[in-house]
């Protein structure tokens, strides 16, 4: 996307340093042909049944899928057969559950932790005073890495103080990614170091 390109110029950042995935949920088959078809690798999904619907039979040779909804314990283990990124841990009965199944699938997808960045009851997420804790008990209790952080920001509100935290939150624990950055304010995630945008309406047009 050429905006994207804009974006980081303004931004004075390599648009190369900056990742749009695919936000594919809701979308049909023609349209994954189509991005495909157009070069797009990487593929966001919000839920274990659709990434199957969308990608089961396909040629996944260069193509990225990266777990972008909430997950159920149940489903980690199909999470981890499939998907090479999982950027929605957010509880520690999903870290023990991923763990098992990393280790009886000999498969470690790369972990992105879900921060509710604007503390709001209906969204998941660690909270932000328990980042710490949870990343410590990631690694010490789970032996889980951690590549980075992922939030959905508060709608309706401006986006850029909650980009700025997380910018710091990952800065603080030496985390490489930092997804964040949706249609309506990718262009502020990345002024504020965003390295991986998830873009669906933008990009393929209004949902069903
Ligand atoms: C749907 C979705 C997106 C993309 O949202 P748009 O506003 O359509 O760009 C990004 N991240 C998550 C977690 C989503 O569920």
């Amino acid at each position: 996307m050429e905006e994207i390109e804009k974006a980081a110029k303004s931004a004075n950042r390599k648009p190369e340093d900056i990742v749009l995935v695919a936000a594919c949920k809701t979308q049909s088959n023609e349209i994954i042909d189509a991005a495909l078809a157009a070069g797009q690798k990487i593929f966001g999904e919000n839920r274990v049944a659709e990434v199957y619907e969308h990608f089961e039979g396909r040629d996944l040779a260069g193509v990225e899928l990266r777990m972008i909804g909430s997950l159920q314990s149940k489903k980690a283990e199909d999470a981890v057969a499939i998907f090479d990124v999982i950027e929605s841990l957010d509880r520690p009965s999903l870290a023990l559950a991923l763990a098992n199944a990393m280790q009886k699938l000999g498969k470690t997808p790369k972990l992105l932790v879900q921060v509710n960045i604007g503390d709001e009851p209906q969204k998941s997420g660690i909270s932000v005073p328990q980042l710490p804790k949870f990343l410590e008990d990631l690694q010490g209790e789970y032996g889980l890495q951690v590549s980075g952080l992922m939030c959905i920001p508060p709608a309706r509100q401006p986006a850029g103080p909650y980009f700025a935290l997380m910018r710091k939150l990952a800065d603080r624990h030496h985390l490489q990614e930092l997804s964040m950055g949706m249609s309506d304010d990718f262009k502020i995630a990345i002024q504020f170091g965003a390295t991986h945008i998830r873009i669906g309406s933008a990009l393929f047009g209004e949902r069903n």
